[in-house]
């Protein structure tokens, strides 16, 4: 299941508000990231992604969803979730973002051993502004964005920043899905 259908992208006009949007870079271009962490200290593994993220060269971090703990859906016997979403905006073209998403989640020590497994940092692109591919390097939107309600959720809050993305009415469908896919807010232990 794919989710719904999505009309075609709004192609790919300037980010940001406009022509008074002096801020953003001619060719900067929004984006939705899902960070994701089961292992080790979770909440500081999200912390030093965001951080990292908004060091990359051209990137902005605009705006970061509060934190979620979700239990774990593919693959139950593991250790609960936190995530989160991010909003950006970058001069970066997509599989240069995907690659430092990458070195991002290995500098937090990923080993990938088992799909949908245990892991200490997960950073997939959900949406990049004017942008579909289904190449099997990078799939946008992310194949399994629509269905995941510990994605839709942290999403939805920042989805009044999209520019250029499918016209689906986020927190309608995060709202939806919640309901069979719990997800708790998470305070901070420290
Ligand atoms: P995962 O282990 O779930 O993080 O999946 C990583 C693999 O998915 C990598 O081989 C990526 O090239 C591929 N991939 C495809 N689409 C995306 C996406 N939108 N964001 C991140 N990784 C993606």
């Amino acid at each position: 299941m794919n989710g719904p259908p999505l009309p075609p992208p709004r192609g790919d006009s300037p980010a940001g508000t406009g022509r008074g949007d002096r801020l953003a870079p001619a060719a900067a271009r929004r984006v939705f990231v899902s960070l994701g962490s089961n292992l080790g200290e979770r909440a500081v593994a999200l912390r030093a992604a965001l951080a990292a993220l908004a060091g990359l060269p051209a990137t902005t971090v605009l705006a970061a969803s509060r934190v979620y703990e979700t239990a774990p859906q593919d693959l139950p016997d593991q250790p609960p979730f936190l995530n989160q979403v991010a909003c950006l905006e970058t001069g970066l073209e997509p599989l240069e973002l995907l690659g430092h998403a990458q070195r991002i989640e290995a500098a937090a020590g990923r080993v990938r051993e088992v799909r949908f497994g245990p892991r200490t940092l997960d950073v997939d692109i959900l949406l990049f502004q004017g942008v579909e591919s289904g190449a099997q390097e990078l799939t946008l939107p992310h194949p399994r964005l629509w269905r995941r309600a510990f994605v839709l959720v942290p999403l939805a809050e920042l989805w009044t920043l999209a520019r250029g993305m499918p016209q689906v009415d986020v927190p309608r469908l995060a709202a939806e899905l919640v309901e069979s896919q719990p997800v708790t807010l998470y305070v901070a232990e420290d």
